[in-house]
């Protein structure tokens, strides 16, 4: 008797849309820092670069398709704009090697580049709303497109050789345009028909090469199309419509909407659909599928580190298998570019968390599980999926994960919580008493350079090398050096440098409960760089002071005031791993409360200024501008609620590094911050015009001294970037600071670098 899982009925296929290219242990990193520091040749980095595909592709080489063309020496939009020979002029003229040029946009230079031959490299940009990034493609009114499939034809024949079943991966053409940006005031749509034919001869190319199935990659599809990109979309399947290959049109990272049904009628053979973040509109999408297409489901979180529900998921996808029988294939949400590769490497993770978790690798292990339950029946991985019930389970229930006082304080929350006592204009004069500062007020970001010295000795005393007393010495030494440098600039309000930070949400997550740290769980951000989020696994309590006793030492070295410096809820939470078991929103509450508290303990410290830095928030910005607000409401209200804690004498400071602020300024203002400094000298200052059409009411201050460039700004230019901002919101409420933190920089720049700048503001007051 057929049963219902029947093999001859389903036979469900398993995919990937891409793997991470790093290496299990950075290899890729290493290589390339090594080329560009010309301690290796172009063929040891391409050599390595082939283990690390060879080795990919044997890890998934249990899939029914593997993917070609995801690996890339440094980003996959730059990738593809070599592919269609759309290369900036300023490289153009540049023939001696395709790889020199190729990180010459990446990066502004190749290995063998002297620093004055540099060209400016390309825009670098977050892809959607991850935390990798990806060189802009440039175009203008005059761009062609001309085929250069070497590339990929090679790591097709590689693939081949190695015997795997593989499938190309692109960007799709709409995509490909929709990231690029126009160097002219061209329209970039125009230039589709240039494009269509470049991909109709890749298509053909890759079916020669043998291709059956082609992915074509198109996020763009989960953000707001207008009707002119809605038509370029159907104008470019129509075109490619002919290819000799089956074409996978793969979406991810959210919802269709109003995309959803003009998507599934694309005449192309499948369609991956995101069922993580498209969870919503998943019934939507299997009912409307037209009776000739594959449905890609990714049903494994490409975007996060949790295990997958296997029991949950299987139940959800028995029906669809039903219906769809072979025409299911099952996929991650997305490339596996955004979660670590491998938790075996995990030795120091605790037993009950590391057994929560899934990296790339396991996660194309349960990939399989579900395809063998599907196709096998259940019974084929009773084991398995018992197992898997048990760690999820495991998870629901466990103390380290559920506290509930911290829940009954979230629940509890009022809207009293996000209030301060009184509004801007009563706190700004009462601070005006108790704190007495000149016009252009001077200060810093929060951090001083790191130096070498530093870092040695935290690595000391992390690998316990040092004891916890003596490392306490020196890092107070670095305060007095820091606080002994300021006195001299003659700065007006301090802060202690930040030497005992090793990174701005690291050092919270490791004193909250709630956060936990991989060793090895890096994730690609752009080239060669990999950052290595912490893990929000469970509810956020703060079980001591965190920065307390560093800012009082601070503040005991002198008469000036000492600015208290901590890291923003949103921040802290943008820039780390997530829970997956409740809201965005509950967890950035649960680490507004535990900020507040250390802000009311700096309070009662007697520390009068504390800015909370919010520099991503911004970058937490749903794709799609329809939900927007709902992030701004609950973001704004739980830096509200970590903020307003205190009584109206204590001034609040936020600081954003970025000049993006159009979109955002009613949020902004609303955060009611007593001071905000953002990054504004590259801008000329032009970005105080929002604040000004907006009638910003508090205190502002423009960044005067670009940190991210070793050049030392004159006190001119500081002057006149001051008066500019002038123009713009009254001297009364502006101050005098750089960018951001000083960090990255030496003390060698720093210090002339502030000494300019805390002679301009002199200068500003004696001509006020
Ligand atoms: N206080 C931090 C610093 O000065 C801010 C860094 C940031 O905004 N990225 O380093
Ligand atoms: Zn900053």
């Amino acid at each position: 008797m057929a049963t219902a899982h029947d093999v001859s009925l389903q036979r469900v296929k398993l995919h990937n849309l891409g793997f991470p290219r790093i290496g299990n242990k950075r290899e890729l990193k290493f290589a390339l820092e090594s080329f560009w520091k010309n301690d290796s040749t172009a063929t040891e980095l391409l050599a390595t670069a082939g283990q690390i595909r060879s080795k990919n592709w044997t890890l998934q080489q249990s899939l029914d398709l593997v993917p070609v063309g995801d690996f890339s020496l440094y980003d996959q939009v730059l990738d593809m704009s070599f592919t269609l020979g759309n290369l900036p002029k300023r490289v153009a003229h540049l023939n001696d090697s395709e790889l020199d040029n190729y990180f010459r946009i990446a990066r502004g230079r190749s290995a063998n580049d002297s620093p004055c031959q540099c060209i400016h490299a390309g825009e670098m940009t977050k892809w959607f709303d991850t935390n990798y990034h990806y060189i802009v493609p440039e175009v203008t009114t005059d761009t062609v497109f001309t085929l250069n499939s070497a590339r990929i034809l090679a790591q097709v024949a590689e693939a081949k050789t190695q015997g795997v079943k593989f499938k190309p991966v692109l960007i799709g053409p709409v995509t490909y345009l929709w990231l690029s940006k126009e160097k002219d005031s061209s329209n970039k749509l125009a230039l589709l028909h240039k494009l269509l034919p470049v991909y109709q001869q890749l298509l053909t190319e890759l079916a020669q090469a043998g291709a059956e199935w082609v992915q074509l990659d198109e996020p763009a599809l989960v953000t707001e199309l207008d009707q002119a990109w809605q038509e370029a979309v159907t104008q470019a399947y129509q075109a490619l419509k002919f290819s000799p290959v089956k074409l996978l049109l793969a979406t991810y990272f959210g919802t269709l909407g109003d995309n959803l049904t003009l998507t599934l009628n694309l005449p192309v053979a499948g369609i991956h659909f995101d069922a993580v973040r498209g969870k919503a509109e998943l019934e939507q999408v299997v009912a409307s599928l037209p009776s000739d297409k594959v449905l890609s489901l990714g049903v494994i979180d490409g975007r996060n580190i949790w295990k997958t529900d296997l029991n949950i998921t299987l139940a959800y996808l028995q029906p669809i298998a039903a219906k769809l029988a072979e025409r299911l294939w099952l996929a991650p949400s997305c490339s596996l570019l955004h979660v670590p590769v491998n938790l075996d490497n995990e030795t120091k993770l605790d037993t009950d968390i590391l057994s929560w978790l899934a990296f790339a690798e396991q996660k194309l292990i349960e990939l399989t599980v579900l395809g063998k339950a599907l196709n096998d029946g259940p019974n084929a991985v009773g084991r398995e999926l018992a197992d898997n019930l048990a760690a999820i389970n495991s998870r629901h229930t466990s103390p380290r994960v559920h506290n509930p006082a911290v829940k009954a304080a979230v629940s509890n929350i009022s809207a009293q919580l996000g209030k301060r006592q009184s509004s801007y204009s009563v706190r700004a004069a009462k601070q005006a008493k108790h704190l007495p500062l000149p016009l252009y007020p001077t200060t810093t970001i929060g951090s001083f350079p790191q130096t070498k010295e530093i870092r040695q000795a935290r690595l000391a005393f992390k690998k316990h090398s040092i004891s916890a007393s003596e490392y306490e010495v020196k890092m107070k030494a670095e305060i007095e050096y820091a606080v002994r440098e300021q006195e001299k600039l003659g700065l007006d309000v301090l802060v202690h440098g930040e030497a005992e930070r090793n990174d701005m949400v690291e050092y919270f997550g490791e004193q909250l409960q709630g956060y936990a740290f991989s060793q090895f769980g890096w994730v690609q951000s752009y080239g060669s760089r990999c950052v290595k989020p912490p893990i929000l696994f469970g509810d956020i309590s703060r079980p001591q002071p965190m920065t307390v006793a560093w800012t009082k030492y601070a503040q005991s070295l002198t008469d000036k005031p000492m600015k208290g410096m901590l890291t923003g809820p949103v921040t802290i939470l943008n820039w780390s791993f997530v829970r997956d078991d409740q809201s965005r929103r509950d967890s950035c509450l649960q680490l507004a409360l535990a900020v507040r508290q250390e802000v009311q303990d700096l309070e009662a410290a007697g520390v009068n200024v504390i800015q909370i830095d919010e520099a991503a928030l911004r970058e937490g910005l749903p794709l799609r501008r329809a939900q927007w607000q709902s992030y701004l409401d609950w973001a704004v209200e739980a830096f509200r609620i970590s903020a307003n804690g205190v009584k109206d004498e204590t001034q609040i400071h936020t600081h954003m590094c970025y000049s993006e602020f159009n979109d955002i300024i009613a949020a902004i203002a609303h955060m009611d911050a007593d001071v905000i400094t953002i990054e504004t000298s590259r801008s000329d200052m032009e970005l105080l015009d929002v604040f000004e059409q907006f009638a910003y009411p508090n205190q502002i201050g423009p960044g005067v001294y670009d940190i991210h460039s070793p050049n030392i700004p004159a006190a001119e230019q500081v002057t006149k970037l001051m008066q500019k901002a002038a123009e713009r919101i009254p001297a009364q409420r502006l101050w005098v600071n750089p960018d951001c933190g000083l960090k990255t920089r030496q003390w060698h720049e720093v210090i002339p670098a502030l000494q300019n700048m805390v002679d301009a503001a002199k200068a500003l007051r004696a001509a006020a």
